[in-house]
């Protein structure tokens, strides 16, 4: 009774073991079949002890059916745990298989009731190519504890095989295989890694092993140096792999820290000249240092009154929201899962910060550039883009010219109907303006009823037709209880390419000048321009 008790150990801890993984297949069903086969492989062990020990060797004892079956079981689950990798570090194993064949392959006449230990290296040799990726830092570093379960069981099975009666060995290797699995199989459903406890109880166990092997080799058999042999060139290869994957993931953290260092290098870098940062410069910087870690993030985008983006908004699977002031917001998009959505969720006060800062310019921008009634620059826009314009003039040798407009009477429409009537004729005047602008012009409110357009590329005999247009589409228009016409005058300078702002400093006041002349000369037209007759006083002859 005493010689079955590891057996019935073994049976226990096989039925802990498969209900334990059954368990953990709630999550990941693929896991069902592993189950079964770890359930099995206990009910083999319980079938074993109660079978009578003379049946001959020949043949297959009906216990050896739920070893194929075990083996069966595992395949399923192995085969849908598909991996793309082709085996290199794990053929590393491929030589302890070898050596634990080839003295037997010596031995004519094996029974088939032993050669049946032979199916748990099935398993194990479907495993290879899914160790593949554990041991390339692909998948969770959990499939090798699994995967050194199944070598385990396989080694335990293929000592049995050659030395005949169950030793120390034998039942080490089982127990350590189980419990493997059970862990193995619960940290890659977590997508955990190997903790430090557990490396050290996987070496000092695959140690003992070793130990416990040479023990049983005591009264030696013609196999025992294949088996001794080959079972230290196992040991040896998964500690060397076990070392490699550890490097491998030092190297990986040190990278990883590299790059978190420079992402919140860029996320907290304040920049002294706040007027060379721009709302779209802000959120390409936080893109750029996002990026390295990561990859797959396509864009991020703020709205609010204005929408900004640094990258695409498509086409992405995911987006992760930052929470702006109300009514704001800011997101990412991403091309699939973000890979790492703790530290994503940890920077998310870093980035809601730098996101805001883009807002914040944007608005102090438009705020301080553009009149709020009728969303033209203003002078301090229209200086800000008329430097813009005198490079690019430059470049591209093209002439400028500018007009200012003063709408006749205003007063009138003021005293009349008030304010707010005053106030559409402005709105209504300024659509005209930015009707008439294309994308390189500028249509300014300069003050009160005081409008400017700057016309790239256009001189003075260009401007004027477009200024003549304008002040007949003034006339044409009828706002609000105002009966008569209202028009407009204008007076307009440069036409030439400007070498420097002084430059448009003298156009404006030769502007301004031309203005006064047109409204001295009766008002209702734009001045100067050479000997240019006006529509209306033709048909008015
Ligand atoms: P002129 O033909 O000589 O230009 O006559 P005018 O009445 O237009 O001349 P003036 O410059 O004396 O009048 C400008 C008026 O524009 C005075 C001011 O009350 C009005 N004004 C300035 N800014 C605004 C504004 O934002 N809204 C409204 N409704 N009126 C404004
Ligand atoms: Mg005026
Ligand atoms: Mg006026």
């Amino acid at each position: 009774m005493t010689e079955a008790l590891p057996e019935i150990g073994l049976m226990l801890l096989a039925a802990a073991t498969g209900l334990w993984i059954w368990w953990l297949a709630r999550q990941e069903p693929v896991w069902r079949g592993a189950s079964l086969g770890v359930l099995l492989g206990g009910l083999h062990a319980g079938a074993r002890l109660l079978e009578p020990a003379s049946a001959s060797l020949a043949t297959l004892k009906p216990s050896d059916g739920l070893l194929l079956l075990a083996a069966l079981a595992w395949l399923t689950t192995l085969r849908r745990l598909q991996s793309t990798d082709t085996p290199r570090y794990s053929l590393g194993l491929l030589p302890f298989i070898g050596l634990m064949l080839l003295g037997p392959l010596q031995e004519a006449g094996l029974e088939l009731s032993r050669a049946v230990w032979l199916t748990d290296l099935l398993p194990l040799l479907l495993a290879l190519p899914l160790l593949e990726a554990a041991l390339r830092g692909q998948v969770g570093e959990g499939r090798l504890v699994w995967g050194l379960g199944l070598l385990l069981k396989a080694g335990g099975s293929l000592a049995l095989l050659w030395l005949g009666e169950p030793g120390g060995f034998t039942h080490l290797a089982w127990g350590m295989s189980l419990a493997l699995l059970a862990w193995g199989v619960h940290l890659e459903i977590a997508q955990q890694r190997i903790g430090k406890t557990l490396l050290i109880l996987m070496t000092a166990g695959l140690l003992s092993s070793l130990v416990a092997l040479s023990l049983n080799l005591q009264a030696p058999n013609r196999f025992s140096e294949w088996v001794l042999a080959g079972w230290a060139y196992a040991v040896f290869a998964v500690i060397t792999g076990v070392g490699l994957v550890v490097y491998q993931r030092i190297l990986r953290s040190e990278r990883q820290l590299e790059l978190w260092v420079n992402l919140l290098e860029t996320l907290s870098s304040k920049s002294q000249a706040t007027q060379h940062l721009t709302p779209q410069g802000v959120l390409q910087s936080v893109l750029d240092g996002l990026k390295p870690l990561f990859g797959n993030l396509v864009g991020l985008e703020v709205r609010s009154d204005a929408t900004f983006r640094a990258g695409q908004s498509g086409p992405y699977v995911r987006t992760f929201e930052l929470a702006l002031d109300q009514p704001a917001e800011g997101r990412l998009y991403f091309f699939g899962p973000p890979k790492d959505e703790r530290g994503l969720e940890a920077l998310a006060p870093l980035l809601t910060e730098r996101l805001r800062l883009s807002l914040t310019l944007s608005e102090w921008r438009s705020k301080a550039y553009t009149d709020p009634l009728t969303g033209l620059l203003n002078r301090r826009g229209f200086e800000r883009q008329m430097q813009r314009l005198i490079r690019l003039a430059g470049e591209q040798d093209k002439p400028i010219t500018l007009a200012l407009l003063d709408i006749d009477r205003f007063k009138r429409v003021n005293d009349t109907y008030g304010h707010p009537v005053g106030d559409e004729v402005l709105k209504q005047l300024a659509g005209l303006l930015r009707k008439a602008s294309r994308s390189d012009d500028l249509a300014v409110r300069m003050g009160g009823e005081e409008f400017g357009l700057v016309l790239f590329g256009a001189d003075l005999e260009d401007a004027y037709h477009v200024l003549e247009r304008i002040r007949g589409e003034l006339r044409a228009l009828h706002i609000g209880p105002i009966p008569w016409r209202l028009s407009v005058s204008g007076g307009l300078a440069g036409g030439e390419t400007p070498t420097s702002m002084s430059t448009v400093q003298r156009w404006l006041e030769q502007a301004d000048q031309a203005l006064y002349e047109a409204k001295k000369a009766g008002r209702d037209r734009i001045h100067p321009i050479p000997a240019t007759p006006r529509l209306e006083d033709l048909l008015e002859l």
